[in-house]
């Protein structure tokens, strides 16, 4: 069954962390061996030929640029935080490249419009060819806005394909604080940011907004909204998830929601890089399923459930579920979902339907 996951930053992993994702996941690790930069070396569980053996179509793949604001260094995560917006989309565009390159070679293709959604859904779907001949598909999105200049590049980037923008990410924003800040809300070019993105078509990502900044956005934007890597912050506390309150506005517009497979969005007070393994504490898969349970009763519903795994987010198999060793693992949640009491219709949708259904309609 074709899988979408609308989340994933590959080109981070490419760039940032210098991983080849034509290999397989195994000889990336290999490659890694000895190496103590960032805490996921060795762990990486995405690459594109596991996405294929996982039947994993389309995913919705990232641009992450950074700004640092005077006076501050990179924020809180182990992403460059460039020193001005021109650097900043410099660096994205290094990330366009590698994503056109993957293109060129068959690896990648592009989806931009409801006419290549619907080819390429046909491609996956055709049972003759194999699937380590097919394409994967990818929505570009922005994670943090900060490398759009001024609103003239953000028209490049939507000439470059761009279909998706999430303001925020972590720490300050030029347009949006993010997870780890002060909490404030948009900043004042956010608003015009969102504006403009709706002229554009653009879908807006509601991930890593503040609650302040959440529910701005919900006032100006009018275009159609995501969350494309969120669980409930009413089975996980914290600010990085949401809470019911925004999960019943995100589901009165539509949105659909993917669930993240990060340990530290599954389990309550989990400590990123201290906390104990996750087999000890008993996280698995089927945590998530506890978020999709949470949204369906809010919606009544399971219309608004799906994938975004983040699961190449700067973190890899030292933050999953101890059940899953790669991206290929997805289709696992057929017989777990089934065992849960979703029915074939409702796995469906949660696999590929959800995300399907909002595109058609934003690109219609
Ligand atoms: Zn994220």
């Amino acid at each position: 069954m074709l899988i979408i996951d609308a989340h994933l930053d590959l080109a981070t992993n490419a760039l940032s962390l210098n991983r080849d994702l034509k290999k397989s996941v195994q000889e990336i690790r290999e490659r890694e061996l000895g190496m103590t930069d960032t805490p996921d070396r060795g762990n990486g569980a995405v690459s594109l030929p596991e996405l294929r053996r996982g039947g994993v179509g389309l995913v919705v793949a990232t641009i992450i640029s950074r700004v640092a604001a005077e006076g501050t260094s990179h924020s809180s995560s182990k992403l460059v935080g460039w020193h001005s917006p021109e650097q900043a989309y410099a660096f994205a565009q290094g990330q366009l490249a590698w994503y056109r390159a993957m293109e060129e070679q068959g690896e990648m293709v592009q989806i931009t419009s409801r006419g290549e959604l619907d080819t390429h859904i046909r491609v996956w779907e055709d049972k003759r060819d194999s699937e380590e001949e097919k394409p994967v598909g990818y929505i570009l999105s922005l994670e943090g806005a900060d490398s759009v200049i001024d609103f003239d590049y953000l028209e490049k980037y939507v000439e470059n394909g761009l279909r998706a923008i999430g303001p925020a990410h972590y720490g300050p924003g030029r347009y949006a604080p993010g997870t780890h800040s002060d909490g404030g809300g948009l900043m004042p070019k956010g608003k015009d940011l969102l504006r403009e993105m709706y002229y554009h078509n653009l879908i807006l990502d509601a991930t890593h907004l503040t609650d302040k900044g959440f529910f701005e956005a919900m006032d100006v934007f009018q275009g159609t909204v995501w969350a494309s890597h969120q669980n409930c912050r009413s089975v996980v506390p914290g600010e990085r998830q949401f809470s019911d309150e925004q999960l019943k506005i995100l589901i009165e517009r539509g949105a659909v929601i993917g669930g993240a497979l990060d340990n530290w969005m599954l389990f309550p007070d989990y400590q990123q890089r201290k906390t104990e393994g996750a087999e000890s504490l008993g996280i698995n898969m089927e945590m998530l399923v506890d978020h999709f349970d949470h949204i369906c009763q809010l919606a009544g519903n399971s219309d608004h459930i799906a994938f975004g795994t983040d699961l190449d987010g700067l973190f890899g198999t030292e933050q999953m579920p101890y059940d899953m060793d790669t991206i290929a693992d997805l289709p696992k949640y057929e017989g777990i979902l089934a065992s849960r009491g979703y029915s074939p219709a409702d796995i469906e949708k949660i696999f590929s339907g959800n995300w399907l259904r909002l595109l058609r309609e934003a690109w219609r």
